[in-house]
């Protein structure tokens, strides 16, 4: 039952002609599905609806031709075409008694329209924003006149669609929107350009245009971004955001308000807390009587409650929150608090966006399978021969295994040889800025801890005679990896002789023992070929303890993965900021007992640098021992009544945490199954 403290969140709110049934309002986010996934993107919207978002929007929905993302997959409404798909969304959120928002975009200089090869458009001639060889041209009073009539048109056929909330959209420095009215990229010398007034011009006439043909049946929100975190250069809360939203301040019926670029909007765990845009967007209520809606990664119902209670906001803005639990909103309603899936803010979500692939979650395993695989968030069919299964090990995939077989209604026993839950998540969370990574562990652990059909051992490392000797069924293997120490990567593809295992240390060895693990007081060379996040996170903490760093990769930026999930700047800022040297471009050639020969990864030219101890980063071998073992023993199993022994998780093949939950999720879903279904494939652009 509901804790009464929570019923503000479920109060329904006027927006405009239309009412949300409560203040849970799922952002516009993308997916990786949008135009080119139709029914994908549209059981992903649904399901959001049923676990209770009041508001459920699209991704940035292109209006035109010249705003073409290609190869990015967002939503599209150029044109009539383009309805049926919108209208699977609407219809799915419909379905639940929420309301559908779509995000209109003109994208401006922000796109290179590779697709439609249209030469992009901005208020002043420029360079578009990625590295692309383009330029954008700048806008007469005919092209104002004619994105003024695309945009009317969208929103007709957004209406048409039957969505409720349609957006103008100036955010994320990715819109042509948000170009006019950035002096930065405005330069005209017309009634559009210039004076904060004029500026202003073309949004002010883009929302009323919208009004004026949609107003009637439709909410028109304004997605703005408040402050852009370049000092005078870009927007400021308590500069010319502040200005714009005063100028503006009745004419759409919701403001929703954010920070921009999408890296400062979508701020990982790593550098940011719940709330982090609160600073920035705490003055919007103060200069309208309008709605106001925000973001912050926001988990906990407290603050939930709290933040609309101190009148910061109306509504509570989510996308990563409703990504990793879809009925977030349901779960308080139910005053289920406890198996709220909490986001851990990894941005693995975005990296399927910015690689322009469905997304997957690290928290929510169905994330991008719900039409594919007919996956639900909350249910599994229970197993008709409920067998009983044994899972080894009781990291990320152990632990999801278990927990979806226990939740099929299996007998599960899970043997973990450690002394702590969690696998490399426990170990990692105690890395800096990782702290949520625990949440992977700690909500499925608050799971099984509710089921009677689980026993669950610590302390307990198996090997090949005990699983003989068990004779469960059913055995998964989820007994990890581990990290290499010869230097094995993408660079190097064969072991190097030249490292001293004395004085080489892995990522293992540094979880384990902290700074600590760093005996030799000489300079630490950080040697990073895995090129996500785990190296700079070393780097950091050995930095902090004090410790000479040297980073040394062959990429030419530091976490060149790291920009999928918009943490690449803030990462090497930090390692600068901590006095970190960075070599980049570089491989290692030698080593003797004082210094690392690294060699030019263009020209093979060498050089000396000081080192006594080097962290090698690369990739990691899978803890496979007990498979081989029990692979040995085959003809056995058959007396021991073994059926099935698998493989999961990074035992299988070590890839991200999102991908071991994923293998343990898939192990459960298809337990049971005479054969592995293969996921539905959808036809590019048919409805
Ligand atoms: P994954 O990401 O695939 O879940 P982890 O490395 O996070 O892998 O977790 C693997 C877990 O398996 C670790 O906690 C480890 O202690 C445990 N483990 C490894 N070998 C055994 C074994 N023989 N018996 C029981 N547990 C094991
Ligand atoms: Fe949150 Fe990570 Fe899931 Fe994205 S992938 S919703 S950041 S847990």
């Amino acid at each position: 039952m509901r804790d009464p403290r929570y019923d503000i969140l479920f109060k329904p709110l006027k927006i405009g002609p239309v009412t949300t049934r409560n203040r849970f309002y799922q952002v516009p986010h993308c997916t990786g599905m949008g135009h080119r996934y139709p029914k994908a993107e549209a059981r992903l919207r649904g399901v959001k609806a049923e676990g209770g978002w009041g508001v459920v929007s699209t991704q940035e929905a292109e209006i035109h031709a010249s705003s073409d993302l290609t190869p990015a997959n967002e939503a599209r409404i150029w044109g009539a075409q383009d309805i049926p798909a919108l209208r699977l969304v609407t219809d799915a959120v419909h379905a639940h008694g929420s309301l559908a928002a779509i995000q209109l975009v003109h994208n401006g200089l922000h796109t290179a329209n590779r697709y439609s090869r249209i030469a992009p458009l901005a208020p002043s001639a420029a360079a578009v924003a990625s590295d692309d060889p383009v330029q954008a041209r700048a806008m007469d009073k005919t092209d104002i006149a004619a994105f003024r009539k695309w945009h009317v048109d969208a929103a007709l056929r957004a209406k048409e669609a039957g969505f409720d909330i349609i957006y103008a959209y100036a955010g994320h420095d990715m819109t042509l929107l948000q170009h006019f009215l950035l002096a930065r990229h405005n330069h005209r010398t017309d009634e559009y350009g210039g004076s904060f007034a004029n500026r202003l011009r073309l949004f002010r006439e883009v929302i009323e245009d919208t009004k004026e043909a949609v107003g009637q049946t439709c909410a028109v929100a304004v997605r703005l971004a408040v402050d852009e975190l370049m000092g005078r250069d870009g927007l400021q809360h308590d500069g010319e955001a502040h200005d714009i939203i005063e100028a503006l301040a009745e004419e759409p019926d919701i403001w929703d308000v954010n920070l921009s670029g999408w890296s400062n909007d979508s701020q990982t765990a790593r550098f940011s807390d719940e709330g982090f845009q609160e600073h920035y967007t705490g003055f919007v209520k103060s200069v309208t009587t309008k709605p106001v809606v925000g973001v912050g990664r926001y988990t906990s119902p407290d603050t939930m409650a709290r933040v609309i209670k101190s009148g910061h906001l109306d509504l509570i803005g989510a996308a990563r929150p409703s990504i990793a639990d879809p009925f977030l909103p349901s779960k308080i309603e139910a005053g289920e608090i406890e198996a709220i899936r909490e986001c851990i803010g990894c941005n693995i979500c975005v990296m399927g966006d910015n690689t322009s692939v469905p997304m997957r979650c690290t928290q929510n395993p169905t994330l991008g399978e719900e039409w594919r695989r007919g996956w639900h968030p909350e249910f599994i069919p229970s197993l008709s021969h409920p067998d009983p299964y044994l899972i080894v090990g009781g990291g990320p995939a152990g632990l999801e295994a278990a927990r979806a077989l226990v939740q099929r209604g299996a007998e599960v026993t899970l043997s973990e040889a450690g002394t702590a839950w969690g696998g490399r998540v426990t170990l990692e969370s105690a890395l800096p800025g990782l702290a949520t990574w625990a949440r992977v562990r700690d909500w499925r652990l608050w799971q099984l801890n509710q089921a009677p059909n689980v026993e669950m051992y610590l302390n307990s490392p198996l090997q090949a005679s005990d699983i003989l000797e068990f004779g469960m069924p059913h055995v998964a293997l989820a007994t990890g990896s581990t990290w290499r120490a010869d230097g094995v990567g993408r660079v190097h593809r064969r072991p190097l002789g030249f490292l001293d295992p004395d004085r080489v240390l892995t990522p293992d060895d540094i979880m384990a023992k902290g700074a600590s693990a760093v005996t030799d007081k000489g300079p630490v060379v950080v040697f990073d070929d895995d090129r996500f996040y785990m190296a700079s996170v070393l780097a950091e903490l050995l930095a902090t303890a004090g410790r000479d760093v040297v980073f040394v990769t062959p990429a030419p930026v530091v976490s060149p993965w790291s920009e999928t999930t918009l943490e690449q700047d803030r990462i090497q800022r930090r390692l600068i900021e901590k006095q970190v040297r960075i070599i980049p471009l570089h491989s290692l050639a030698d080593m003797s007992p004082e210094t690392l020969t690294l060699s030019c990864v263009y020209t093979g030219d060498t050089q000396e640098i000081a080192c006594s101890t080097v962290v090698t980063v690369t990739t990691r071998r899978p803890n496979d021992a007990l498979w081989e073992d029990l692979l040995a023993a085959k003809e056995q199993w058959d007396d021991a009544g073994i059926r099935s022994v698998r493989r999961i998780g990074d035992c299988y093949a070590p890839s991200l945490i999102a991908g071991a939950v994923q293998s343990g999720h898939t192990y459960a879903r298809h337990a049971g199954l005479e054969e592995e279904p293969e996921p539905l494939r959808e036809d590019f652009g048919h409805v």
